[in-house]
């Protein structure tokens, strides 16, 4: 009996290609990175792979960038590497995931629309590696000296996403294994991208957690152009469990939009699916609502002008900050419905697991 199309099964979905690690179109070099392993590694491999550069006296000064409009000098700031020093060794603090945040890179490719380095890096989007790793753990040393017996922790994903620069830099894995042997040293970091691979084998004695920035579906088709598809984290999560590595998820930020009952109860579904048994010991959710300020607003119409992330003032509490400029967040009403929501779902799937904070 002969088979029409219409019987025959349909072809499995192509698996959708992995997405590559970042390549900058174009880096800055200040002349004494040079003078460093890192430094002279990353300029060998710029010249393998044939990546235009620059000289630049500082990396706080990168001017002149390619383009005609603010817009179009943005997204090439994006793409732009600019490998220097480290000059100010004193960390920021980091509440409430950590003690301080440990200074190894900043900026990032992603395209996240609420990113609030939209903000806090001002003029200065293009991203910054430092070579001088080892006067940044001779300064989080210092710290943790002080601070001893209490455990100090490091958050290295402050002003960056470390694990999407891991292929160039790998100063995360020098920090890993770092942070292995002090008693006292804990080092965490946050990541929307895959690229673990070269952390595997770290020497990292637990002292390290992994976490990953997970979403619905819906927010992240709609606000994180340019960042590692979820099933590419959730794979990497796997990984770096299977690997030892204590690890966790963000859930940030938790939108309220239409269906979002459905789409957070997805993705805790799917995390429990996805999650092998080693991966599900010791694990951690820290849950942050949507926030922004009046200058992140404003900053975020220009450079993503049809952006759909509602960030309507009228339908907002304003939270009163430490700085002076407060922050939009959701009406008490909406915020615990989204706390209450979520951590009952987590706890449905991982009864073992421990909620840091909702925010
Ligand atoms: S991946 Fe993280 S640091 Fe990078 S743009 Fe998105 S939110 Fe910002």
């Amino acid at each position: 009996m002969s088979t029409t199309v219409l019987d025959r099964p349909a072809p499995p979905a192509a698996k959708p290609k992995p997405k590559p690690s970042f390549i900058p179109d174009l880096i800055y070099f200040e002349p004494k990175s040079l003078e460093y392993p890192k430094g002279r590694r990353i300029f060998d491999w710029a010249q393998q792979e044939g990546i235009p550069y620059r000289m630049t006296s500082s990396h706080n000064r990168i001017t002149n960038l390619p383009g005609d409009t603010e817009l179009e000098q943005y997204k090439m700031a994006k793409r732009t590497l600019v490998v220097g020093i480290r000059k100010t060794l004193k960390f920021d603090t980091s509440k409430p995931s950590a003690e301080y945040a440990i200074p190894i890179a900043t900026g990032c490719m992603g395209h996240c629309h609420y990113c609030y380095l939209q903000t806090t890096l001002g003029a200065k989007p293009y991203i910054r590696i430092y070579v001088n790793t080892d006067d940044i753990m001779e300064a989080a040393r210092g710290y943790i000296e002080e601070r001893k017996p209490e455990i100090t922790r490091f958050e290295a994903a402050c002003t960056s996403d470390p694990v999407g620069l891991e292929p160039i830099s790998g100063s995360l894995r020098e920090l890993i294994e770092f942070m292995a042997d002090q008693e006292f040293g804990r080092l965490r970091f946050v990541t929307k991208f895959h690229h673990v691979d070269s952390l595997l084998d770290a020497r990292h004695n637990g002292h390290t957690r992994i976490r990953f920035s997970v979403n619905s579906k819906y927010v992240i088709r709609h606000f994180e152009p340019n960042t590692s598809r979820f099933e590419e984290r959730i794979e990497a999560a796997s990984k770096v469990a299977h690997a030892g590595y204590p690890i966790g998820f963000i859930i940030a930020p938790i939108i309220w939009h239409e269906g979002w009952e459905d789409g957070y109860g997805e993705l805790i579904e799917q995390l429990a699916k996805s999650l092998p048994p080693e991966a599900r010991q010791n694990l951690t959710f820290e849950l942050i609502q949507h926030r922004f300020t009046k200058t992140a607003k404003n900053v975020i119409e220009r450079r993503y002008p049809k952006t759909k992330l509602e960030m309507d003032i009228e339908k907002r509490k304003y939270k009163w900050g430490r700085w002076g400029q407060g922050k939009y967040v959701y009406p008490d009403e909406q915020a615990d419905a989204l706390r209450m929501y979520l951590s009952e779902r987590i706890f449905d799937h991982f009864p073992e697991s421990t909620i840091d904070y909702f925010t």
